[in-house]
């Protein structure tokens, strides 16, 4: 876990120079700035939004957070820090209990079928990017929506994901905006399809771009 923290942070800065970036792991959202818990051990996003703040380079982060878990660690934690602010979808009646307050939380019920997900999904964080205008948004792209997950009761497909993982990079990358993603929770047998859908989907639209289009920073 410290390698994949390190493994973070390295995307938030590869991101600052070529716009995107994704690292296979992390996305620790439970882990808070004094704590671990829920198989986080290091507030990863929140270390890596805090190094590149204190050198400068970004003035407003934005968390993305749709793994199905509330996000509590990474809220907790840059709660104080006026320049960070955090979305987060997840599943109501799940851990964590209670919810950690958030600028942007998004509770859904379980029975939220795939279409009316992703038009949640699409307005929120369409509102949010245009009320924070962040200058780096790190994406959660928690995997354990899926219908098959044995820890959340939510129902979206491999379809669905593969979907909301493009949206989110579309919406991010079209305002110019630089996107680091990590992979965070997913505890079927199928997950890992699921993050290569949506990473396949992300960086056959996006990576030449990417390149080709490097931030000023
Ligand atoms: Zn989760």
């Amino acid at each position: 876990m410290r390698y994949a923290t390190g493994g973070t942070v390295l995307a938030c800065r590869m991101a600052l120079d070529s716009g995107l970036a994704i690292n296979l792991a992390g996305g620790y959202h439970h882990a808070a700035s004094d704590r671990g818990e829920g198989f986080c051990a290091y507030a990863d996003i929140p270390i890596a939004a805090a190094a590149l703040h204190a050198e400068g380079r970004v003035e407003r982060v934005l968390v993305v957070d749709l793994d199905a878990h509330q996000g509590n660690g990474i809220a907790a934690t840059i709660r104080p820090w006026p320049w960070a602010s955090i979305l987060d979808v997840y599943e109501d009646d799940l851990y964590p209990n209670p919810k950690e307050p958030e600028d942007y939380p998004i509770p859904i019920a379980w029975d939220i079928t795939g279409p009316e997900y992703l038009e949640t999904v699409d307005v929120a964080l369409a509102n949010a990017l245009d009320a924070v205008r962040p200058d780096l948004v790190i994406y959660n792209a928690g995997s354990d929506p899926y219908f098959e997950d044995p820890l959340t009761n939510l129902g979206l497909s491999r379809n669905d994901l593969a979907d909301r993982d493009l949206m989110v990079a579309t919406h991010v990358r079209e305002r110019g905006i630089p996107l680091a993603m990590v992979l965070s929770g997913g505890y079927a047998r199928e997950s890992w399809r699921i993050h290569t859908d949506g990473i396949e989907a992300i960086l056959a639209r996006f990576d030449r771009a990417a390149v080709g289009e490097p931030t000023s920073r």
